[in-house]
Order: C-alpha cells, then sequence, then structure tokens
C-alpha cells in the first residue's frame, strides 16, 4: 500500500472529524482507536474487495472453517503489521502526540470462545490469509463474550463482557445476505408430481440470520479473506413475523451468549439452537455463492470445502444433505457423495465427558428435518457395514444409540477426514477412544498437529525479541518461520545470549510495573517468572503447581534461609460458571497468594500471581515475560495445548508431562532443554487397566505430601474453610482422579531442576535460544498447508518454505 506519513496524518485528523466531529485534542483513547480503525478499514477495502473478485474470477476452490469460537484478539497492530504500515502509523501518531500502545489497549478483546478452541479458530484465519489460502470463517457474533472475571474476596465472579457496547470497528453487516433459519414445528415428506419426496412444513419458527464480514489481512501479500459472523434477528415482514415484544427477545436470545449454562434443558435448546443457526446460515450462504459458478453439483468438493472445528458444526453434514435433496432436487446417494467429499472434521478431546451428545427426543422436536436425516444416515450406515463388520461394531459404532445422537460418529461417518491435534492424540484416537471407526474407516484417520500464529506471538508480542532475530538471521523469519533454526548456529554467541537476555529482563520488568499498577503487588523482575495461564480444570492439574508452592512454602517457613532461587508464580485462569471444584481452586490459588505475598519472613523469595479476566490480550503481555512455562497436565488429557509453544517461542523453558504437543515439543527442542517429569501414557492406561491407583496410600506415607495436604484443612492457609476440605476429600476420599499425587514428587523435583538451571544463566540463556530457534517449526502457517494440502485439497497463493 502507498501510504506516506503526511497523508496519514491528515486521514487520520479527517477521519476522527468525520467520525466523532471533534479534534485530537479533545478525543478519548477508544474515539482515537475507532478513528484508526475506521481509517485502517478503508485502506483495506480494496484488498478485501479485490481478494474475493479474484477467488470468484478464478473460481479457485474455497475452504469455510465452521467454528462455534473465534478468539482473534486485538486487530488493530496486526493489521497494521500486515498491511505493512505499523511504522508508519506509530510515527505518524507519535508526532501527532499519540501513543499507538494506548489507542491498542483501547480496543475491545472479542472474548467469543473459552480457550484453546477458539484460538486455534483464529490462528488458522490469521494463517491461512497469510498463506494465501482461500479460506473464510463461519461462526456467531455473540453480544455477550466470555464473562468478564473478577476476584471478590479471592472467589470468581462473573460479570457481562458486552464487548459490542461502543460497536466494532472491524466488522460490515450485510443484511442484504442474511437467510431464514427454521426451528421446530412439523416436517411431513409428500410425493411431488414426479414421485419424490418433498418436505412440508408446519408451524415453525422462522428467524432471520444477517452476516457481519470481518476482514482477514494477510501478511504483506495483498489478500484479505473474511470472518463471516452470524446474528440472529427477527424476520422484518411477511412469513414468521413475530408480533410480541417476548417473542423478539426470544430471538436475540440464540446469538445473545457464548455457552449458555447447560445444567438445565433450556439452556441445552439454546446450545442447540446456536449450532443449527450458524451451521444453516453458512451451509446456504455457501450453496448460494456456489450456484453463482453455474457449475453442476457433483463437482462441488472442487470448489468448496467445509471445516468442521470439534463437533458444535457438526450438523453441517445433514444439513447439507437437506438443501441438496430438497431444494436442489438431487438423490440420497449423490447428496451423500458430494457431502462426504466436501466435508473434514477435527477431534479436540478425548475425554469421553467432553464427547458431545444430544437426545434424540430434543433434536426431533427441535430440528424435525436434521432429525429424519440424521436417523437416514444412521440406518445406511448400519445397513451397509452391519455385513462387513458384524452386530456388535456396528452397535458401538452408530450414531444413534440409547436415545442420545452422537455428534462425532456423525462426523467421521459424514466426512472424508477425521484429524488429531497432536501426534501422541490422533495416535490415541485411533487405538483408544474411536478405534471402532477406525477399523471401520483406518483411511479417514490423520495428524495435524496444531500450530500458532507467529505473527502475533512474537512480532506484535515481543517486538524487541522479534528486532534481535532481525539482526541475528535476517529478516526471512518474518515470512518463513522455519528459518528461526538458524538461531542454533549462534547457542554459544555471547552477545547474542546478551542481548536475549536483555530483552526478557525489560519485557519483565514491564510486566512487573503492569502488576504493580494493576493488582498493587511488588515482584522482583529478577525472579524466576514461572507461567501457567490456561481455562481452569482439574486435568490441566493448577492444583498440583500450587500444592508445589504451598510445600515451597512450607520449606521456607522451616528455613527461611533456604537455598532456593526466588520465584514469582504467574497464573491465568478462568472456570466455566457451573464448574464448582474449578471455583474452589481459585479460591485456593488466591488465598494462598494473600497468605504468601503478606509474609515479610519469607523475604520475598516467593510470591502469587493470579492476574484477572486471562484472555488473548492478557496473554500477550504474560508471555514475552515468561522463564517457565507449565504444561502439566495428566498424560493423555491434553490433546494438544498451544500456550506451550507460545511460550517456547518467546524463550520460556518447559516443564512438561509427556501429554499433547508437549511430546512433539520435546523432539524439536531436545530432552536437554526441556524439563520432563511425570507418568507416561502407557503408565496411566496401565492404572486404569489395573485399577490400582491409591492416592490415600501416597498421602499416608509421603511425609512432604501430608504435610502439604494437611495444611489445606488444619487453618495454615487463612479462608479456605470449605474449599480446602473439598480438595483435600477430592484426592484423599475421590482418589484422585487426575494422578495428582502421584506425580507430585517427580514435579517437585523437577522444579528444583529448574532453580538450579536458572542459577547458571549463561546456559539457561543458551537453552532459551533453542527453544526460540525450534518454535518456528509450530507455525500455523505450516499447519494450515498441511491441512490444505491433505484434507482440503485447495491451493494457496503466499510463496511460504
Ligand atoms: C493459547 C490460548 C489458550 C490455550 O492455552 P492451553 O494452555 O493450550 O490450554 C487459551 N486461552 C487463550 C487466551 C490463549 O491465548
Amino acid at each position: 500500500m502507498e501510504l506516506t506519513k503526511k497523508r496519514f496524518k491528515e486521514d487520520f485528523q479527517r477521519t476522527l472529524k468525520e467520525v466523532f466531529a471533534i479534534d485530537i485534542e479533545e478525543a478519548s483513547a477508544f474515539e482515537q482507536y475507532f478513528s484508526l480503525g475506521r481509517l485502517v478499514k478503508a485502506y483495506t477495502s480494496d484488498e478485501w474487495q479485490r481478494t474475493n473478485k479474484r477467488y470468484l474470477e478464478k473460481q479457485v476452490k474455497q475452504v469455510y472453517y465452521f467454528s462455534i469460537e473465534f478468539l482473534p484478539g486485538h486487530l488493530l497492530k496486526s493489521n497494521l503489521l500486515n498491511l505493512s504500515i505499523l511504522k508508519l502509523v506509530r510515527e505518524g501518531l507519535s508526532e501527532l502526540g499519540i501513543s499507538l500502545e494506548k489507542l491498542e489497549d483501547a480496543e475491545p478483546d472479542p472474548a467469543l470462545g473459552n480457550g484453546g478452541l477458539g484460538r486455534l479458530a483464529a490462528c488458522f484465519m490469521d494463517s491461512m490469509a497469510s498463506t494465501g489460502i482461500p479460506g473464510n470463517g463461519n461462526g456467531i457474533r455473540y453480544r455477550y463474550g466470555l464473562f468478564k472475571q473478577k476476584f471478590l474476596n479471592g472467589y470468581q465472579v462473573e460479570l457481562p463482557e458486552n464487548w459490542l457496547r461502543n460497536g466494532n470497528v472491524w466488522e460490515v453487516r450485510k443484511e442484504n445476505k442474511g437467510v431464514t433459519i427454521k426451528f421446530g414445528g412439523t416436517v411431513t415428506l409428500i410425493q411431488d408430481k414426479i414421485g419424490k419426496l418433498k418436505p412440508v412444513y408446519e408451524n415453525s419458527e422462522i428467524i432471520l440470520a444477517v452476516p457481519y464480514d470481518i476482514p482477514m489481512i494477510g501478511y504483506k501479500n495483498n489478500i484479505a479473506n473474511n470472518l463471516r459472523l452470524w446474528s440472529a434477528e427477527s424476520p422484518l415482514h411477511g412469513e414468521g413475523e413475530y408480533s410480541t415484544e417476548e417473542q423478539r427477545e426470544d430471538v436475540k436470545r440464540i446469538t445473545e451468549v457464548l455457552y449458555p449454562d447447560d445444567s438445565n434443558y433450556e439452556g441445552q435448546l439454546l446450545r442447540l439452537k446456536q449450532e443449527y443457526f450458524f451451521v444453516s446460515a453458512g451451509i446456504q450462504s455457501i450453496v448460494r455463492h456456489y450456484k453463482k459458478l453455474h457449475l453442476p453439483f457433483d463437482q462441488m468438493p472442487e470448489k468448496i470445502a467445509v471445516h468442521i472445528n470439534d463437533t458444535h458444526p457438526t450438523l453441517c453434514i445433514p444439513e447439507l444433505m437437506r438443501i441438496l435433496m430438497d431444494e436442489e432436487n438431487l438423490s440420497w446417494e449423490v447428496a451423500w457423495d458430494i457431502t462426504v467429499k466436501v466435508m473434514s472434521y477435527t477431534n479436540h478431546t478425548i475425554m469421553a465427558e467432553a464427547l458431545e451428545k444430544w437426545s434424540e427426543d430434543m433434536i426431533k422436536l427441535w430440528l424435525p428435518r436434521m432429525y429424519q436425516i440424521i436417523c437416514e444416515i444412521n440406518r445406511r450406515y448400519v445397513e451397509t457395514m452391519r455385513p462387513l463388520h458384524g452386530e456388535e461394531l456396528v452397535q458401538r459404532t452408530m450414531i444413534i444409540r440409547d436415545g442420545y445422537i452422537k455428534m462425532a460418529h456423525l462426523a467421521i461417518i459424514g466426512s472424508h477426514s477425521t484429524n488429531g491435534v497432536a501426534k501422541l492424540h490422533s495416535d490415541l484416537l485411533k487405538e483408544k477412544v474411536l478405534h471402532d471407526l477406525y477399523t471401520v474407516y483406518p483411511m479417514r484417520f490423520n495428524n495435524k498437529t496444531n500450530g500458532i500464529a507467529q505473527r502475533r506471538w512474537v512480532q506484535l508480542a515481543n517486538e524487541d525479541l522479534a528486532k534481535v532475530l532481525d539482526e541475528t538471521i535476517g529478516l526471512g523469519w518474518r515470512r518463513n518461520p522455519s528459518e528461526m533454526t538458524m538461531l542454533k548456529a549462534f547457542q554459544n554467541d555471547e552477545a547474542v545470549l546478551a542481548k536475549l537476555d536483555k530483552v526478557k529482563l525489560k519485557n519483565k520488568m514491564h510486566f512487573t510495573a503492569y502488576v504493580e499498577e494493576e493488582m498493587g503487588i511488588k515482584i522482583n523482575p529478577k525472579a524466576i517468572f514461572d507461567v501457567q495461564i490456561k481455562r481452569l480444570h482439574a486435568y490441566k492439574r493448577q492444583l498440583m503447581n500450587v500444592l508445589e508452592i504451598i510445600g515451597t512454602y512450607l520449606e521456607l517457613k522451616d528455613n527461611p534461609d533456604a537455598d532456593i532461587y526466588p520465584r514469582v508464580h504467574i497464573f491465568g485462569a478462568k472456570a466455566a460458571p457451573s464448574y464448582t471444584y474449578a471455583k474452589q481452586i481459585i479460591k485456593l490459588m488466591n488465598s494462598v497468594a494473600t497468605l504468601i505475598n503478606n509474609d515479610k519472613t519469607i523475604q520475598d523469595k516467593l510470591k502469587l500471581v493470579f492476574i484477572e479476566n486471562y484472555g488473548v490480550s492478557l496473554a500477550e503481555k504474560i508471555i514475552p515475560a515468561a522463564d517457565v512455562s507449565e504444561q502439566i497436565s495428566l498424560a493423555t488429557k491434553e490433546a494438544s495445548g498451544t500456550s506451550n509453544m507460545k511460550l517456547m517461542l518467546n524463550g520460556a523453558i518447559t516443564v512438561a508431562t509427556l501429554d499433547g504437543a508437549n511430546v512433539e515439543i520435546r523432539d524439536s527442542v531436545g530432552s536437554d532443554n526441556i524439563v520432563l517429569f511425570g507418568l507416561t501414557e502407557e503408565e496411566v492406561y496401565q492404572y486404569y487397566h489395573d485399577r490400582n491407583y491409591n492416592a490415600k496410600e501416597i498421602y499416608e506415607t509421603d511425609p512432604k505430601i501430608h504435610r502439604i495436604l494437611n495444611a489445606l484443612i488444619d487453618g495454615t492457609i487463612p479462608g479456605i474453610q470449605d474449599e480446602g476440605h473439598d480438595i483435600f476429600d477430592s484426592l484423599i476420599l475421590h482418589n484422585d482422579e487426575y494422578f495428582v499425587l502421584k506425580d507430585f514428587s517427580d514435579y517437585a523435583e523437577a522444579k528444583k531442576k529448574i532453580d538450579l538451571l536458572y542459577s547458571n544463566r549463561q546456559a539457561w540463556n543458551k537453552m532459551s535460544l533453542l527453544n526460540i530457534a525450534s518454535a518456528g517449526h509450530f507455525s500455523s502457517d505450516y499447519t494450515v498447508l498441511r491441512y490444505a494440502e491433505d484434507i482440503w485439497d485447495v491451493e494457496h497463493f503466499t510463496k511460504i518454505k
């Protein structure tokens, strides 16, 4: 883009005037941000339009990535970087007396997701645009994002996240591209004149789906892809008009909140409606687009790939069947062949309780046509496979069983590809969790290890590190992250190591200032910054981390002069509002923080900083300052993890179990540059098989663990009367579901090893360098290219090695 600083400054001032009718001096940070965003969107509009036109003219195959969550984070700086105008705009603003960083902070962070799943979808959007894959996102424009987390007396409270309060500057409402969605009523199949069965709908509720499009700008390649988020509205006139305010409110509720509380029927129904709503809207708009190409439908798989990110969008399969048969008059056989070729699916979990299933009754009542089609898919599956695989296997793998519809089974049966998200995870799918379906469709299963957008997690979040990389290995890594391996040549170069050390210290001081300002806690930037940031979940074992902190605290109380390297433990984590146990652990963490942060006798050797409201923007502040990355889930439970990759990329040393992508991180960085501990996958399965794990025995025989657990219930930690007892019981009475006690000693050893390693700073910095150098491999640019090649069969238009 041709832009001079002079023109930018004029454009910016003019935009402020146009949008808010004010001059710079009177404008708030938000008004300045919003005007800048407006301007950047205008700068993008040509690329956006041209990309669209080019895709259409060349009739290239396009990918549609369906995800019920997207966590894009702030877009301002990312867009500036990708448009190659970051430096110019920063300088221009500075000449006008404005700091770009202030404007960045004024941007609302769209929390349209819970964690890893939504963040992965956002990294993929970034990477598809940057590698020139014709890729579209399809999701929901939630009016309220994931709740805003506050701590009140150490307890999590949830406040509404009204991120759209002042509008979203990046979106464009496309009312003319709206489609209608039907819920409920009855569907009867009636024979038409030529003897074909046609559905007749009666008494359905009709909802209008209106798309809002957001440009996804590629890295310096003149490409802007589209992220389409759907909003539910009442139809304006004609069919399905609502007469009462209450009905109109009900309609809006469909896209009101991310993940409604599903502990009751109403909440479950709302979630089901959300799933069908964005699926039906997306598939309808895809078919509409396809028809513009004037090609026969059997060529659809050559032009369209639909990706199902986790099972929430699985209704894509019956919905495409519905449109092809009911509206486009194709036979079942032809429609099915097209559907299977178009669809592909990513599995994100092996935990049984997280495998989505819907009650047959609910789908029958609210999505009657979907129900008919799913029944027929199931019937044909059983009929075809029974002679091949026998009754038992078919019973175990069919879609509908015992009154439930199993979404993962539907996704696998109705698509041509099922992938896991790390090698270990994909192997476990084949060997254990989905073994039966693997037997039926061995060719459909494959692995695609997750990745992260290296632009956001280094180039934007850690500009100083990026500069050191530029100076040391040139600029090529910015487009081809695998070139970061060139850094390995400098592992013994003292000047480079010193530079890395300096950058880390600067980031830590920056973060230290943030913590003091936001939380009033003073921390020592020279201490080890030990970071665990992720959703609060029992399997992720934040509890094990806290128990180790309590252990270290008790050790320091015994001997204040103990040889312990000063540590600051940094946590960020939200618990699902209805997840009581996770919330109890939050309370425990906050109580431990209060206890140790205020205890003068331990001489600031140990601090615990639990930052409220963890999200993408906070991650960008914490990760560059991290020395240690905690990836301590029980082996087999974390499908991949991606914060492990982000932290490694920023030079943190990983303390890890051999779970998810940690295994590949070990392979990439080498065993000497990661600190491993804990049960392996085989050992965990052995315990499950033998049923001989006994947590109480560990408590009774290990004096250190005994003392730490007693601290939960004997008043050592004030303020956790009930929580302490419940957590204690979960470990001792309920036999410690995630083997916290089993892995504890090994983990504590690993932490001691970290202390020791950190004391030798030259060696530490070398490890840190090798971690950075080995992280390019985990760029999501490569991940999406592998999807493009192996699953979607689409071309890409930007050169990248
Ligand atoms: C990367 C990321 C996650 C995923 O973290 P895991 O440790 O892989 O679970 C979750 N939330 C946010 C905001 C992230 O940026």
